[in-house]
């Protein structure tokens, strides 16, 4: 997820002199108060301490050592493309030289640490070649030294590491006595899964295109949207919500609604436009601007945007006059995520179907204004255009549209994981 970084200006301008002694005598006080009512002791204040971290083969299989105070939980999954095993603790404080960096060892060609967010510190370790979790561990204090969060990593084939990427693969347990805990044993599942909303155009008294080879526009987007999310259900690796699973009409502003309540990761808008010229065909992926890319792309906006006037909804009292400073600047760092969303997308929408050329455009969509929500939407060919319009029609071509978008997402979240270090 985006995360913001604003900062405020020319507010809370400080006067030297009453105030700020005032404000001293108040953080004194508070800080005895909070000294008294929580003695640091006990790790109550602190994070963990991880004092060391450590590399050693044992025939094919290496084995990772997290040196660490107290007994800590652990998530760990891969990515692909590098490979790439990493392991999530809770927030801990690393007391170690290598300044975030070490050198690696056996199947591990390097890792990185370092505080991930709030609550979470991250380790990934970057492997030499497809490997996978053998088994992890944690060994309870013993002669003097703290516990230890063991990791064994075994080599794998590329196809089994694909097969399991973004998987959590196991969790360690807290083990105060017994000291060996198999995969498979975890006690928690990984975090929830990114929620992808897929939202299918259209639909009930709101037909969209008319189609050339019959089926008009909804039915064709709530077709794709369906498979859509099978794939990425399929996967495992995400939650996919449906703004409709059936032929209702909804307005614009409760599809981009459905995105917010579900705290989505990823929205993305469903359609397929029709034209005039019957000979132009493709697809092509937009993103929100205030304004429109081109000539065209205006009028794709006047017209995918009417579906709320129709239904007697006047979209002149919609988002924009409410918009706060702070909606207004979280939009624009959706913006930023949504176009690059649409740049990992469109090169693997174009290995299985045709697009247009300047396939990344940009226009005033209402449905793509969630501010928080990093939205894109695809217009997957012309309804208008023999060619496409049977493409579209066609399970075979719905399912690669489908694939196309789950491989986008895929590529996109490891961008924005891989950002992390
Ligand atoms: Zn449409």
């Amino acid at each position: 997820m985006p995360s913001s970084r604003y900062e405020k200006t020319g507010v809370g301008k400080k006067k030297p002199g009453e105030q700020t002694l005032l404000i001293r005598c108040l953080l004194a006080v508070l800080t005895a108060l909070a000294l008294f009512l929580f003695p640091p002791v006990g790790g109550l204040l602190a994070a963990p301490d991880v004092t060391g971290l450590r590399l050693g083969e044992n025939g094919d299989r290496t084995r990772f050592v997290v040196d660490v105070d107290s007994d800590i939980q652990a998530e760990v999954f891969t990515l692909s493309d590098p490979y790439r095993l990493v392991i999530d603790l809770p927030a801990v404080e690393f007391h170690i030289d290598s300044q975030g960096i070490g050198e690696g060892k056996g199947l591990v060609k390097r890792y990185r640490y370092g505080l991930f967010d709030n609550d979470t510190s991250r380790l990934v370790l970057d492997l030499q070649a497809p490997g996978s979790l053998d088994r992890m561990f944690t060994l309870p204090p013993q002669g003097g030294n703290g516990y230890r969060l063991v990791f064994d990593i075994r080599p794998t084939s590329r196809a089994d590491f694909l097969a399991n990427v973004r998987k959590p693969v196991a969790v360690a347990h807290r083990a105060p006595t017994q000291s060996v805990l198999a995969p498979g044993q975890s006690v928690r599942r990984s975090k929830d899964k990114r929620v992808i909303v897929i939202d299918a155009g259209h639909g009930g008294n709101d037909p969209g295109a008319p189609g050339a080879a019959g089926r008009p526009e909804k039915d064709i987007t709530l077709a794709v949207a369906m498979e859509a999310a099978r794939q990425i259900k399929a996967s495992g690796r995400y939650l996919p919500v449906l703004t409709r699973d059936r032929d209702i009409y909804l307005r614009l502003r409760d599809r981009v609604e459905v995105a917010r309540r579900k705290k989505a990761d990823l929205f993305l808008s469903l359609h397929a436009d029709s034209l005039d010229n019957r000979s132009v065909r493709g697809g092509t992926v937009y993103t929100l601007s205030e304004t429109a890319s081109d000539r065209e792309a205006a009028a794709l906006a006047r017209r995918e945007n009417k579906a709320d006037i129709l239904a007697g909804m006047d979209l002149a009292d919609e988002a924009p006059e409410v918009a706060s400073i702070l909606i207004d600047l979280a939009q624009r760092e959706s913006m930023n995520y949504s176009a690059r969303f649409a740049n990992y997308l469109i090169p693997e929408l174009k290995k299985r179907v045709l697009l247009r050329r300047n396939s990344h455009r940009f226009a005033g969509f209402v449905v793509l204004k969630a501010p928080d929500v990093p939205s894109v939407l695809v217009e997957m060919g012309y309804m208008s255009n023999i060619q496409d319009a049977r493409m579209l029609g066609s399970k075979e071509g719905q399912a690669r549209l489908a694939s196309g978008l789950l491989s986008g997402i895929d590529r996109y979240f490891e961008s924005v994981d891989r950002e992390q270090f």
